[in-house]
C-alpha cells in the first residue's frame, strides 16, 4: 500500500492536492459533480488537520483560447464552495506573481484553488508532457504532494507525476480506496478468479492478458475483441471488427491457453453497422457480409455459468456495441449476472462502468472504480507514473490477509 495523507503531519504545512475535478459540463454549466463531491474527504481531512492546501486539476482539453473559455476553473469554484459550505481562493493563474502572494498569504485550514492545470498545454504542452520546469514550478509551492486524482495516475503529467519528483509524496483518500479494492484482488485473488474483457481491439488489452492470463482461472472474451480471437482460430467473422495485427498473438494466447480461455459461439450480427434489430447466429453460420454487434444467447448462458461459480469477477469493457439499443442486451445481461455473484465483483472500463450505472446496479458490485485507464493500468500491472515516486508502506497481499 502506498504512503497516505494520513501519515503526514499537516499542520502549519503548505499541502499541494491534486485533485480530479474534470466535471462534464454542458452549455456552462456541470452535469455532474460526483468528481468534486469524491474530492472533498482528502480537503476536509486536511483542513480539519490545519493544512494550508493548495489545489490543482485539469479540466478537459486545452488546445486553443477558445478551449480556455469551456474549461475555466472557475466554475468548479463556485461548485466548490457550494460543497465545502466555505470560503475558498481562487487564482486565476497557474503560475506567477498573484499564484505566489495568494500561497504566501495562505493561512492555516485554508483553501486556494489555482486555473485548469492545462491552460499549461497551450504553450509546447508543458503539463502533458511533464515539463521539468513547471512541475519544479509547482512543487515550490507545497511542502508536502497528495495525489487524489485516481483518473489520471496512469498519466505522466507534471501536475501529479512532475511535483511528486520533488516533494515528500502520498495518496487521498480517493486513491487509497481503488488501490485497496482493487490491488490485492489482483495480487491475490480469491478463486476461482473470472476475469471478463470487451470492448474493441485486443491491442487495448494485451497488456492486461499478460499479467493476468496466470493469476486468472477463466477468461471470458467478448465485444470486438472476441473476433480476432475467433478468426485467428479459422472461423469466417465476415466484416467484423478484426484488429490484424494482433491474429497472431491470439493464435498463440488460444495454443498456450485453449483451456482458460472462453470465447463466444453465438452473435447478434448484422449486415450494416448502424442501430437497427440483427439477427441471432451460431459462429458458424457467418457470412461474408454479417457484422458480430454483441454476444448471443447461448454465450450468455456459457458465461453465466462461469459468471455463477466464481468467487472474484473482474470486469472491463461491453460485450457488444452496447451505444446502440439493439446491441447492449448482452453487456446488461453480463453486468446482471455479475451483480448476482456473492464474492468480491469489480468493474473498471468507462463503457462497462456506464452499463452497471444506467441499470442502477453500483450497489450490488464489490468496486466500481471511477477511472477508465487509470483502471486498465493497475489491472496490467507494472509502474504507474501517478504512484512511482510515492513510498510504499504495506505489502497488498498482507494488506489482503488483514482484511479478513
Ligand atoms: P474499449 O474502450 O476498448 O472498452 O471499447 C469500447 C467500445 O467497444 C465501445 O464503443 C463499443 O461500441 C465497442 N464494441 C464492443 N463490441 C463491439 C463489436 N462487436 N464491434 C465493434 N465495436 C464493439
Amino acid at each position: 500500500m502506498k504512503k497516505t495523507i494520513k501519515q503526514f503531519n499537516l499542520k502549519n504545512k503548505r499541502v499541494i492536492i491534486r485533485c480530479d475535478f474534470n466535471v462534464p459540463i454542458v452549455n456552462g454549466k456541470i452535469t455532474d459533480n460526483t468528481r468534486i463531491k469524491s474530492s472533498l474527504e482528502t480537503i476536509k481531512y486536511a483542513i480539519r488537520n490545519n493544512a494550508k492546501v493548495i489545489l490543482l486539476s485539469h479540466l478537459g482539453k486545452i488546445k486553443n483560447e477558445d478551449d480556455k473559455i469551456k474549461n475555466d476553473m472557475y466554475i468548479v469554484y463556485q461548485e466548490l464552495v457550494k460543497l465545502m459550505k466555505k470560503k475558498i481562493k481562487f487564482v486565476n493563474n497557474t503560475r506567477g506573481d498573484d499564484v505566489d502572494e495568494a500561497v504566501r498569504n495562505l493561512k492555516n485550514g485554508q483553501i486556494l484553488l489555482l486555473q485548469n492545470t492545462r491552460y499549461e498545454d497551450l504553450e509546447d504542452n508543458k503539463e502533458s508532457s511533464c515539463d521539468e520546469e513547471l512541475s519544479k514550478y509547482w512543487a515550490s509551492l507545497g511542502d508536502i504532494f497528495i495525489n487524489d486524482a485516481f483518473a489520471t495516475i496512469h498519466r505522466k503529467h507534471a501536475s501529479n507525476y512532475g511535483i511528486s519528483k520533488y516533494l515528500d509524496s502520498g495518496i487521498g483518500f480517493l486513491i487509497e480506496k481503488e488501490l485497496k479494492e482493487m490491488m490485492p484482488a489482483i495480487e491475490l485473488p480469491d478463486r476461482p478468479f473470472v476475469l471478463i474483457l470487451g470492448g474493441s481491439k485486443v491491442s487495448d488489452k494485451i497488456k492486461v492478458i499478460s499479467n493476468l492470463i496466470k493469476k486468472a482461472d477463466h477468461i471470458l472474451i467478448g465485444g470486438g475483441m472476441c473476433n480476432t480471437f475467433l478468426l485467428s482460430e479459422g472461423y469466417n467473422m465476415g466484416e467484423s471488427l478484426i484488429d490484424k495485427d494482433s491474429i497472431e498473438y491470439c493464435k498463440n494466447l488460444l495454443n498456450e491457453y485453449s483451456d482458460k480461455i472462453i470465447l463466444p459461439i453465438d452473435f447478434v450480427v448484422s449486415d450494416e453497422f448502424v442501430d437497427k434489430k440483427g439477427t441471432i447466429k451460431d459462429i458458424s453460420e457467418i457470412k461474408d457480409s454479417d457484422i458480430a454487434m454483441d454476444i448471443g444467447p447461448k454465450t450468455i448462458d456459457i458465461f453465466g455459468k462461469y459468471i455463477n461459480g466464481a468467487q472474484q469477477i473482474i470486469w472491463n469493457g461491453p460485450m457488444g456495441v452496447f451505444e446502440f439499443n439493439n446491441y447492449n442486451n448482452g453487456t446488461k445481461k453480463i453486468a446482471e449476472l455479475i451483480s448476482n455473484n456473492y464474492g468480491t465483483t469489480i468493474v473498471g472500463g468507462g463503457d462497462s462502468v456506464s452499463a452497471v450505472k444506467s441499470m442502477k446496479l453500483e450497489n450490488k458490485f464489490s468496486h466500481v472504480s471511477t477511472g477508465g485507464g487509470a483502471s486498465l493500468k493497475l489491472l496490467e500491472g507494472g509502474n504507474i507514473p501517478g504512484l512511482e515516486n510515492i513510498s510504499d508502506i504495506d505489502d497488498y497481499n498482507i494488506l489482503k490477509k488483514k482484511h479478513f
